[in-house]
């Protein structure tokens, strides 16, 4: 499967895209490849020395603060190789390994690999919150070596600025640079690699963004949508990239939706799966950080009362799969207007279609229109955030 580069996909091209002409076979080959998007699982290690602060940024990678149950503990001073995995909140499918730094004591890079079983990794974060170290850079060698990809993270970034600012004469973008271009200093040796700098405390700021891009193009097309459905909406460039990232698979959940649609009998009615449409709004509902838990990391980041952002929140859609998951919606008493269903079936869903292909058409238009509904409420959260 390949991924559609545009927004609209009519029957024929959804057809096609599975390599399947039989609309049965493709309905089913459909649901396999939705299962398959949900289930493929990215494997992300990171690594550095004790201190450097890879615990906060595995925590914040996943939307975690420090102190939530189930963050990896931080500020612990680390005396063995014990390897920890931790999968995301909400998507299991993607984990992050704590590994321990490579020095210790009688460790070589190649021994160290080994132990920390190397190849059960996607790909490598080296992180450093000062210039990078000789066994930072031994490793990355020995992982390349290994034809896995690495990258080199600069951390701790809002503590560096905020000491320059106190000069006189400072200037965000050239602390930036020089802190850039020390670190590639030293990291010559590895063939001159990008450096990016972040702070687990603010990953709006900075090269978070950059760094999800880069990590990205390494990336199969599964784990590349498991990656960005899973992390935290930090700001509109994430958001941004959460929907590109759905758009192409919208096609996908239209097509599964059709089990029950595409009975080769003459003028039989046209059946919905439903349940395909709702787990689809409900996954994109969660990807979009409209959830209760997401909101309220995002309040608590921000300081904004949690009902502040959620007052932000009001199409119908959004409304709906939040009154199915169970969450209350904001301090008025407003009711969504409709339920979930009765969104869907307004969208012409029980109207007795003949045709497959207008099926098609037809569930594409509902999923696109919530979707882009949820999103126009979530810029409109972010906006009350202050992040927009
Ligand atoms: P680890 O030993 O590499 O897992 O390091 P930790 O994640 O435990 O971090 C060590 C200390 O640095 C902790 O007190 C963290 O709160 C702090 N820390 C980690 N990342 C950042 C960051 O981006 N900014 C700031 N200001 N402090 C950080």
């Amino acid at each position: 499967m390949t991924e559609d580069s545009s927004a609209d996909m009519d029957f024929s091209g959804a057809l096609q895209r599975l390599g399947k002409l039989d609309p049965i076979e493709a309905v089913a080959k459909a649901k396999e490849q939705l299962e398959t998007l949900d289930s493929v699982t990215v494997n992300i290690a990171v690594t550095g020395e004790t201190g450097a602060g890879k615990s906060a940024f595995v925590n914040a990678f996943r939307g975690l603060d420090d102190d939530d149950e189930n963050s990896a503990p931080t500020g612990i001073t680390e005396t063995t190789m014990e390897v920890t995995m931790y999968t995301h909140p909400t998507k299991s499918n993607v984990r992050l390994w704590d590994l321990p730094g490579i020095g210790m004591p009688n460790l070589n890079a190649n021994k160290y690999l080994k132990e920390v079983k190397f190849e059960t990794y996607d790909l490598f974060i080296i992180i450093s919150s000062e210039r990078f170290k000789e066994n930072d850079i031994f490793l990355a060698k020995e992982i390349k070596k290994k034809q896995k990809c690495f990258y080199f993270v600069r951390t701790k970034i809002d503590n560096d600025i905020h000491s320059a600012a106190k000069n006189k004469n400072f200037n965000e973008q050239q602390v930036l640079c020089a802190i850039r271009e020390d670190c590639q200093r030293n990291l010559k040796d590895v063939g001159n690699p990008k450096v990016f700098l972040i702070s687990s405390f603010d990953l709006g700021k900075y090269d978070f963004q950059n760094l999800v891009d880069t990590l990205e193009l390494d990336l199969s097309e599964h784990k590349r949508f498991a990656l960005v459905q899973s992390l935290p909406v930090c700001s509109l460039a994430m958001l941004e990239k959460k929907k590109e990232s759905i758009e192409k698979f919208i096609w996908l959940a239209a097509l599964a939706s059709g089990f029950a649609t595409y009975i080769p009998v003459p003028f039989v009615s046209v059946a919905f799966d439903k349940a395909v449409l709702v787990t689809f709004l409900i996954s994109c509902h969660y990807t979009l950080g409209l959830n209760e838990n997401s909101l309220i990391k995002l309040s608590e980041r921000v300081n904004k009362p949690v009902s502040q952002l959620k007052s932000a929140i009001k199409s119908p859609f959004a409304l709906a799969v939040a009154n199915i998951l169970g969450v209350p919606t904001c301090t008025s008493k407003a009711k969504p207007l409709k339920s979930l269903d009765e969104l869907l079936d307004s969208k012409r869903l029980v109207e007795g279609l003949h045709d497959a292909a207008a099926a098609f058409k037809t569930a594409y238009t509902a999923l696109s229109g919530g979707l882009n509904e949820m999103i126009d409420d979530m810029k409109e959260v972010l906006h009350v955030a202050g992040l927009q």
